[in-house]
This record gives structure tokens, sequence and C-alpha cells, in this order.
């Protein structure tokens, strides 16, 4: 790692924090402005989730068609991808062909973590460490690092002995692990889980899933991008953008749902869920009734009938019961898309092993101990999770001249007015941070809408002659009621899911996303900007210095 801590500060418009979707459109969409702006990335390449997650069988859950950037329609009609879904190297070859097509390499500083962000009111600059020392000033920060991209391997007695090898999800090998022959032990069913357990079964000797909690799971029904549909979608690409621009989830294709499923016959609903389940797509299967999220009743209709499917599929009745979710209401935790999941327990070399009843206890030389038996393991997998949606920007130390830290800004819960600004803190954008439906939408709109709501906003700084923006504790508090208040309304918090932060021991347990949909969401920042940034304090740092 270079050593810059001798060299002169660089001076900039914007810092940007993350060189992946977020961080790679706000390069293109600032510069666009006339602005001096550079990206700090921590990986050795561009691409963020999509650079790191390698793990086998990754793939988005979205549709390729829908989860691409849609800010350039030459872009969007020349890309050409070869499936229903991408996979983790599709994208990551998209998202190097945007590095180079709008030029925002020249932008990118790799293998560069940042480290610390500190805020100078006087000044009215952020500057800005990074691991390698390097000091770099800007009067905004853009932070663009991620939602899931702090891995987290569970505090597990005993790791450190173990004579085999292990890998996390959102840290795997480049090169690849070839698991055949070895018996394989993953940890972990989410959705990283799901897509890779079916093909690590393929090459394992044995593979041991271990299993706290059965997640929902639907077929995706990848398949190889059909001519027609690919044609007729891009030749409808503005407006099918736009449609998805109306919806909850900012996936468009649907038909907007009319119906209660309470309000249904049985016989109906079933057949409407059967439709769903056979066209593949989680976001499909919740839109098939407006209330599926938001009430109880009408919920379990939709999560018998998965679990209906499960016990079908699974021959074992007793692992077709474990793998049947129960503690919690479909679509409450990240509903996973998957390629044979359930059908992966009918293969001889493929164990559950249910770590609810009878817990991990530790990590041995050899393998895995739970209380009551012991696991012989070569290889380990922890498809664990990450410390969501706040671990990236708590691991880099936020602080003002005034002595505010993020840390402890955010020791109850994070504060955020928007999910884009943090009130005492100046200056500093969050991309698809808590607080906004980021996660709970097609990622990629919501990054575009963020970054266009972020660069209106210092277009407008700038013709107004005004260098500092910051939510009021009001404006912050309000939201936060709001984001509270509607997720109350609905199912979400029935779940211990990481939207609530309860993967992590010790994290505050506060719902994080804002789960009012896109739509409203959009709507509801384009009047604030529209009333002249309304919740918000513009100003000139020199007028509210002297
Ligand atoms: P995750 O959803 O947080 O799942 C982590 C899994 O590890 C859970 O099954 C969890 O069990 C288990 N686990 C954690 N600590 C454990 C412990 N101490 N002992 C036993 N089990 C433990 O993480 P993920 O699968 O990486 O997915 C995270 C998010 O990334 C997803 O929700 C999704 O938004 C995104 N993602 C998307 C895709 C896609 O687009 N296809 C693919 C992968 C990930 P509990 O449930 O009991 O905590």
């Amino acid at each position: 790692m270079p050593d810059a801590s001798h060299t002169a500060p660089r001076q900039l418009d914007v810092a940007i924090v993350g060189g992946g979707l977020a961080g790679l459109y706000a390069i293109h969409r600032l510069r666009g402005l006339g602005l001096k702006v550079r990206a700090y990335e921590a990986g050795s390449g561009v691409g963020g989730t999509w650079f790191w997650n390698r793990y086998p069988g990754a793939r988005c859950d979205v549709e390729s068609l829908e989860y691409s950037y849609s800010f350039s329609n030459e872009l969007q009609q020349d890309w050409k991808w070869p499936e229903r879904y991408g996979t983790q190297p599709e994208i990551l070859r998209y998202i190097n062909h945007v590095a180079d097509r709008f030029d925002l390499r020249r932008d990118v500083q790799l293998n560069t973590r940042i480290v610390s962000a500190h805020f100078d009111g006087k000044a009215n600059e952020w500057t800005l460490r990074t691991d390698s020392g390097e000091e770099i000033h800007a009067r905004y920060c853009v932070m663009a690092a991620g939602n899931l991209s702090t891995p987290r391997v569970p505090d597990f007695k005993g790791i450190r002995n173990f004579k085999g090898k292990w890998y996390h999800s959102g840290l795997w090998p480049h090169e690849g692990v070839d698991f055949t022959g070895r018996r394989v032990g993953v940890i972990g069913t989410g959705s990283s889980g799901v897509q890779m357990i079916p093909i690590i079964a393929q090459q394992a000797k044995h593979l041991h899933v271990f299993q706290r909690t059965a997640n929902f799971s639907l077929p995706a029904r990848n398949g190889p991008m059909e001519p027609e549909r690919e044609r007729r979608h891009k030749a409808e690409y503005p407006a099918r953008r736009a449609a998805a621009a109306e919806t909850p989830f900012a996936i468009g294709g649907y038909a907007k749902p009319t119906k209660k499923a309470i309000e249904v016959a049985t016989e109906e609903r079933n057949k409407a869920y059967e439709a769903k389940w056979q066209e593949g797509g989680s976001i499909s299967y919740l839109y098939a009734y407006t209330d599926l999220l938001v009430n109880k009743e009408s919920n379990d209709t939709a999560s018998e009938f998965v679990r209906n499917k499960i016990r079908a599929t699974v021959k074992d009745p007793k692992t077709a019961e474990l793998l049947a979710p129960k503690d919690h209401p479909i679509g409450t935790k990240r509903l996973c898309l998957d390629t044979n999941y359930y059908e992966t327990y009918n293969r001889p070399n493929v164990t559950l092993v249910d770590v609810r009843s009878d817990p991990i206890a530790e990590i041995t030389e050899t393998g895995l101990r739970t209380g009551k038996q012991q696991y012989e393991l070569d290889a380990l997998v922890f498809a664990t999770g990450f410390d969501a949606m706040t671990g990236a920007l708590r691991e880099i130390d936020v602080r003002t001249s005034d002595g505010a830290m993020l840390r402890d800004h955010w020791e109850g819960g994070p504060l955020t007015y928007l999910g884009l600004m943090v009130s005492g803190f100046p200056n500093m954008f969050v991309v698809t941070g808590p607080g906004s439906p980021g996660v709970k939408t097609q990622m990629i709109a919501s990054i575009e809408q963020h970054v266009d709501w972020i660069a209106d906003a210092l277009d407008h700084l700038g013709k107004h002659q005004l260098d500092r923006i910051e939510p009021t504790p009001k404006a912050e508090m309000d939201w936060v009621h709001h984001v509270n208040a509607v997720a109350d309304s609905t199912l979400y918090p029935l779940a211990n899911s990481w939207y609530m932060g309860a993967n992590i021991p010790g994290k505050p347990r506060v719902f994080m996303p804002y789960v009012g949909g896109f739509d409203r969401y959009k709507k509801r920042c384009d009047e604030v900007a529209a009333r002249g940034y309304e919740g918000f304090t513009l100003s000139r740092h020199d007028v509210v210095a002297a």
C-alpha cells in the first residue's frame, strides 16, 4: 500500500466513499455539474457488492432488464443480458463496461479505504483520511459505501483452531473454490446460502447445512433471455422505467394488485399463487394482493402456499418441516429466489442440521460441534450476512468540529432525514442508507433517484451562492417517526431480520428501511426540493460563522 502521508492533500468539490453502483453513478452525475469529484474504493476493482460477492451461484434476484442503470438510453439499448437474472460475473462485467464507457475510472482510487471523515465547521470542509494516510479535502461528501458491505462472521468459539479452510460469502476468493470431494459445512440460509447450497452440493462429498431460521424461497425460473421479450422491453424502455418509478418496489411489469387476499375465495387465491409460483420472481408473488405485507391473516395464506410447496418437494417429512418457515410472515425477511434449493435436500450427500434446537457450541480443529454432536468438515462457509445498513458508516470515524460523532448520534439506531442526510453533519449525503427505501426496491433505481436528488441540491446551492446544507433536528426526528410508523403499520417488524439489526448481537433494534414505497418516497423528496428544501437549513458558511 502506498504511503501517502507526505503528499499534499487533494482538494475536491465532492469526495465519494465507495466505487460500486452508487459511487460510479455519483461520479458521472456530479461531474456533469462541473464538480471536481473522486471516489475511494476499498476493493481492487469497481463494483462494490458485485465485486466482493463471488460465491458459487451468486446472482441478482431482480431481473436484468430491470436491474440496470436507466440514466443512458443508449446504454440500456446496447447492453445484452444473456439471462433473465444476471449472474455476479455478468453484472460485474456490466459495471466495468459502464466505468469505461463513461470514463469513470480516472476518478476512482482503488485499494483505498476511508477510515475517517471530519467536518470543520469554520472552513466548511470535510477532511477524509485513507488507510494509507492520505488526506482529502472536500466541501461535500457522498457516502456510497453500501448497505451489505460489512461481512459478518459470528463470534464462534474456537474459529481460529479450525484446520480446514473457511470462507465468507461476501469475501469470496477471486480464484474461486473447488469443493470437489470435500466435506463442507454451510452456516446460514439467507439469500446467499440459498443460492450457493445447490451448487456446493453438486461438488461436495457431503454438505451439512446449519440452519438457525428457515427462510422462504421461491423458484427464480431463470433461463436464457427470450429475444422477443428483450426486443419488446427495449422498445418501451423509457416508458417502462417511468412506470417502475410509480411502484413501491421500483420494478415494473407487474399488474398492480387490486384485491385483498382475504376477500378472495381459497381456490381462486391458490390459483393466483400457483401462477406466480410458475412465473418466478419474489416481487411478483408479494404483489399478488394488496394486503400481503400488512395483514397477517392474508399473509398466512401466501405463507402456507409456499410451505405446502416445500412439503411437496422435500421427500423426508422431518427435513421438509424444518425447512418450512413458521416464525415469520412471508416477505418480512428478504424473500429468497432460488434454483433447486429445496430439491437439494433430496440428495443423499446433503444433511440439514437444525441449529435452532441444538445451537453451534464451537468450531473445532476438525469441524463444528453443536451441543449434541460433532461434525467433521474440511471446509466451512459462512453465509451469515452483514452488519447491514449502518455497518459501513460506523466503521468510518465520522465527526465534526462541534464534537458530534456519528457513532454517538446513531447509538440508539440510525437517524436521518429522508435517508439522505444526518442532522449535525452538514454537507454529508448518504446513498440508500437507513431511512431510505433503497434495500426494499430495485436498488439501482433508488441509487439513481438519490444521486439525482443530491446533484440537484448541489446545483441549487451553487446557483444561490450557498455552500452548506443540513437537515434540522426536527425534520430528522419527524422522518424517523414516520419511517417507524410506516413500518409498524406493516408486518415487517414481526421478523427478526437484518432490516431490524436483529442479526448483530447488541445492535439497536430499530427498523431501518423506509417501507412506504419508492413511489411515495420519490414524491416526498421531490416535494421537499420544490418547497426550497423543506426541513433543511441552507446557508453560506461565512455568514453562519460570522
Ligand atoms: P442474511 O440474510 O443476513 O442471512 C444470514 C444467515 O446466517 C441467516 O440464515 C442467519 O440465521 C444465519 N446466521 C447468522 N448468524 C448465525 C449464527 N450465529 N448461527 C447460525 N446461523 C447464523 O445474509 P445473506 O444471505 O448474505 O443476505 C443478506 C442480504 O443480501 C439479502 O437479504 C439480500 O438483500 C442481499 N442478497 C441478495 C442476493 C440476490 O440478489 N440474489 C443474494 C445474496 C444476498 P438467522 O436468520 O437465524 O439470523
